[in-house]
């Protein structure tokens, strides 16, 4: 008897690119172990080398998680579908009922707020409450783009954004909060002139820092709801912490490539983040937007969705995200929910909780400080202007490209594509006997397939230190940088 498995956009690299298997077996244990041994390299994905499912990956039978039925025993049948969930980055009523009655709304913003006053589910009281609310957006990315324009539209009368960086060419594809003149300033400077030119009634609160444990906790303290815009896991992990400590709500949503996910976390009523995820995959597994790339559409889409939860919890009206994740397909167009469940043994909203203040989160999820060991990791390493030289020279070495083809096609520098995640299965195409030189367009990947050369034997295989990116800029700058 055959199922069918929903493979993530994370996870298709390793069934030739299928979005749906169709499996034997008569229980998940049965259906997974079927799939691994169909796609080998899924095996390290999804089970640790006890032969336990990994806790970053989440296993569903329709819509129920398998943890809360006979886990691995649960039995399916022809008709059932298995989803494959990998992590990938309201105010109380009687308070903000009081607060909003005493708040007034100018002849001016009951004319621009008339769309909403009209409606009873919103109405006087409602655009009150919203005037009243202070949300806090982490990041003012590409989730934070849309958030911060439709919040800001809305009437959310103080919004509040945390961001570090500033304007970048590649961020203009999709964060819609900054234009192209604001190529180079801060992002915080542009989000607060484009939020006001929407709405000039609107307090914008700024601060200019990276989120860390020393400041979450008093940084969330004067904000009602604290939308999730990050895209790294310790961040993550850090605002769902800081937000069951403080018991605020937060509204989560995650993009990477064509997928999206959205919910509410709010501990005081359902499940947080960690009943979700009690682990953070492993550094490196999942990639990142600048390294998986993200359709500029999607966060557009996703950051709505949020911004819609939010002002609902504001309002207190509808039925919120809280205990349901939402999966967004854009390519296939389809939304899909699953139940999310309060785990009682959760280390953080649990009933016996182990964390009970904000912990070191780049340390939980593995982040390894930089290496001090400089001598020795250099000799791993080759700079942009040594390869220039040996390859003028006509030296004998293996150029090896892991970016993926369509970056192939954007620009290279020649040498053998052969993507990351191909890695293991086309080793056999290298020489050990040969220099090897690995590159892609920053130096991560290539130094995570230098290190899994170098641990399978290919002792002479260096990474191209800032990849094809520092090629461009110091070797040849006709090259286009992406
Ligand atoms: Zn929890």
């Amino acid at each position: 008897m055959s199922v069918k498995v929903f493979i993530p956009t994370p996870l298709r690299a390793f069934t030739e690119k299928r979005d749906t298997v169709e499996v034997d077996g008569k229980t998940v244990g049965e259906v997974l172990k079927n799939l691994v041994s169909r796609y080998q390299p899924l095996q390290q994905h999804l089970y640790q080398d006890n032969g336990a499912l990994r806790g970053y990956v989440n296993i569903y039978v329709n819509e129920e998680d398998i943890r809360y039925l006979a886990k691995e025993k649960t039995p399916v049948g022809e008709k059932d579908a298995i989803s494959i969930i990998p992590s990938i980055a309201g105010g109380k009523d009687d308070e903000a009922h009081g607060i909003a009655h005493e708040v007034l709304l100018s002849n001016d913003e009951v004319l621009r707020y008339s769309r909403h006053l009209i409606m009873p589910e919103v109405g006087m009281l409602g655009q009150k409450k919203l005037k009243a609310a202070k949300v806090l957006l982490i990041g003012a990315g590409g989730l934070g783009s849309p958030l911060g324009l439709y919040l800001a539209a809305a009437g959310v009368g103080k919004i509040g954004i945390v961001d570090f960086d500033v304007v970048d060419a590649t961020n203009l594809q999709r964060q819609v909060l900054h234009s192209t003149g604001d190529v180079g300033r801060s992002k915080l400077e542009s989000a607060r002139e484009t939020i006001n030119g929407i709405n000039p009634y609107i307090n914008v609160e700024t601060f200019e820092t990276r989120l860390t444990s020393e400041n979450a906790l008093d940084l969330f303290a004067g904000y009602d709801v604290i939308v999730d815009g990050t895209d790294n896991f310790p961040t993550r992990y850090l605002v769902n912490d800081a937000c069951v400590l403080l018991g605020k709500p937060n509204v989560y949503g995650s993009i990477f490539r064509f997928d999206g996910q959205v919910t509410v976390f709010d501990a005081r009523q359902g499940p947080c983040y960690r009943c979700l995820y009690p682990a953070p995959p492993p550094p490196g597994l999942v990639p990142s937007c600048a390294e998986g790339g993200v359709l500029g559409v999607l966060p557009g889409i996703v950051g709505t969705l949020q911004a819609l939860e939010t002002i609902k919890l504001i309002i207190g009206q509808g039925d919120s995200l809280v205990g349901r994740l939402v999966l967004f397909d854009a390519l296939k167009f389809t939304f899909r929910e699953l139940k999310l469940r309060k785990n009682p043994e959760c280390p953080i909203c649990g009933s016996a909780p182990s964390i009970t203040s904000l912990i070191d989160y780049e340390l939980f999820c593995g982040i390894e400080p930089p290496v001090h060991d400089e001598e020795s990791h250099r000799q791993f390493e080759i700079t942009v202007e040594e390869l220039k030289r040996r390859m003028d020279r006509n030296d004998d070495f293996i150029l090896v490209d892991v970016r993926e083809p369509h970056e192939f096609e954007i620009v290279n520098i020649g040498g053998r594509l052969v993507p990351l995640a191909d890695l293991p299965n086309r080793m056999n195409e290298l020489d050990l006997s040969r220099d090897i030189v690995v590159y892609c367009k920053s130096g991560a990947r290539s130094g995570r397939a230098v290190n899994f050369l170098r641990t399978s034997g290919f002792t002479r295989a260096k990474n191209l230190v800032g990849g094809i990116d520092a090629w461009a800029q110091k070797i040849d700058p006709r090259l286009p940088r992406y």
